[in-house]
């Protein structure tokens, strides 16, 4: 059997090569390395093997399969790849193997996420002493904060959920944007709210709220907006809706993935004005800090009402307002919070920032790359996400496949106006200008000729 120390050792000689010639591999992979993937379709082995070999079976046929959303020219969804800081504290602490789920299980990982907390509130510009939870995914993060509303909002009527439970209690609405995203949805089924409970906000021409058709909001709302929508990027008008949510006794959540970011950067600052007044809101560490999955934070203005929702107390395990086991939906957990303060301490106020300001000012480039090459550009490019599409469908379904099919580089389909679109995501810090050229390269290789 490989020792331990050469099996990781040839593991990080396997990720080093990976790395290094990460700026070089096609974004998505070959039919026929797709193809060898079936190498893992085999019956449970009955006897051990050397963990050397398990290890070589994922090399020569996972590696050469993988999606290069790690590179500078994928720009499908809004993934993001990883920064060096984050991933060589991930390798970390794999090898810590802490459960951070409380300071009495590792006071290490206790300490740093209470630092990352810290510097995300700052340089998020959002309510200091707010609860920060790291969790898995802004899904589980929105749920996580979405049930805390939901707590909060029934308490306030007299209704503890906790010992009166769900069945007769007061009907709580939910108030979405038409463009919601997907994972909010996923959120409120999970939740058991049901289609009768939520209502649609009507959105603009740029996927915003339009606050003059907002449905009516009381004490018993829950109004979700969006920091970000994942077609144009667009920010919702937040000052005048949450004021006047909060006056009618609503609690606002905001849903800002990947566009709560923009409040790093003085220049993009301005389109969240306002988003500081709400009572929750969910971002990634995954998609705009490059951090690896799973990472994302629930933050929560009343941490107390976090931890009311949340709380994991235990006869062994008592009740601590900071404990992170209280603040999600994990109890055992890795130290996902330990990446983003690596991210954050690599790259300091100002390295943010220019991240920030790299995927906006790209995402300009492609657009007018997209234009100069005759693609109508249908939304306005505030942020990192640019959506195209021609008059005629079908000429956008067939530049997207051949694209997608050369797989040089690689993007997505979107829908707006109920219209086929594709849609570029700016969102990785390897990205350079010579890659936003070689995807408008691979775009007009691909033009349709009629
Ligand atoms: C990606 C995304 C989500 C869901 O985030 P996950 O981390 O994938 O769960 C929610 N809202 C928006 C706008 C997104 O872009």
């Amino acid at each position: 059997m490989t020792s331990e120390i050469d099996l990781l050792t040839r593991a990080d000689a396997l990720a080093r090569d990976y790395v290094a010639g990460v700026r070089n591999r096609r974004a998505f992979p070959a039919v026929d390395d797709i193809a060898a993937l079936d190498a893992f379709d085999i019956p449970l082995p009955e006897q051990s093997n050397d963990p050397a070999q398990s290890l070589e079976l994922l090399n020569r046929y996972a590696t050469p399969a993988t999606v290069t959303s790690n590179g500078p020219h994928y720009f499908g969804f809004v993934i993001g790849a990883v920064l060096p800081s984050a991933a060589a504290a991930d390798r970390l602490v794999s090898a810590w193997d802490q459960c951070a789920s409380a300071n009495v299980n590792s006071p290490a990982a206790a300490a740093i996420e209470t630092t990352a907390a810290r510097w995300l509130l700052d340089i998020l510009d959002l309510p200091r002493d707010a609860s920060v939870g790291f969790g898995t995914s802004a899904t589980a993060c929105g749920l996580a904060s979405i049930a805390t509303a939901r707590n909060a909002l029934l308490a306030r009527q007299g209704w503890s959920l906790d010992t009166m439970g769900i069945a007769g209690s007061p009907p709580i609405r939910v108030v979405v944007p038409a463009t919601v995203h997907v994972t909010i949805k996923k959120i409120l089924r999970v939740l058991g709210f049901g289609d009768n409970n939520i209502a649609i906000a009507p959105t603009d021409a740029h996927g915003r709220i339009d606050p003059t058709k907002l449905p009516e909001i009381d004490a018993s709302t829950i109004l979700c907006l969006q920091a970000g929508e994942v077609n144009t990027g667009e920010f919702d008008p937040f000052d005048t809706l949450i004021r006047d949510a909060q006056a009618q006794g609503a609690w606002v959540h905001v849903d800002g993935a990947f566009g709560l970011w923009a409040r790093a950067s003085e220049r993009y600052k301005h389109l969240t004005t306002g988003i500081e007044h709400a009572d929750s809101w969910t971002t990634d560490g995954h998609k705009w800090l490059n951090t690896p999955y799973d990472c994302a934070v629930a933050i929560c203005r009343d941490g107390r009402l976090a931890a009311e929702t949340l709380n994991a107390n235990a006869p062994y395990a008592d009740s601590e307002p900071t404990a992170q086991k209280n603040l999600t939906l994990e109890f055992s957990r890795r130290a996902r919070g330990i990446a983003v303060w690596a991210a954050l301490h690599t790259l300091g106020r100002s390295g943010v920032a220019a991240l920030v300001e790299q995927f906006c000012q790209q995402a300009t480039l492609l657009a007018e790359g997209c234009r100069d090459l005759g693609i109508p550009v249908l939304n306005r490019v505030v942020l990192n996400q640019v959506l195209c599409g021609f008059d005629n469908e079908q000429q956008t379904r067939q530049l997207l496949a051949a694209v997608q099919q050369e797989g040089d580089v690689w993007f997505g389909s979107g829908q707006w106006n109920g219209k086929a679109a594709f849609r570029l995501s700016v969102s990785s810090w390897r990205t350079e200008r010579a890659d936003i050229d070689r995807c408008i390269a691979a775009i007009r290789r691909h033009l349709p000729t009629s």
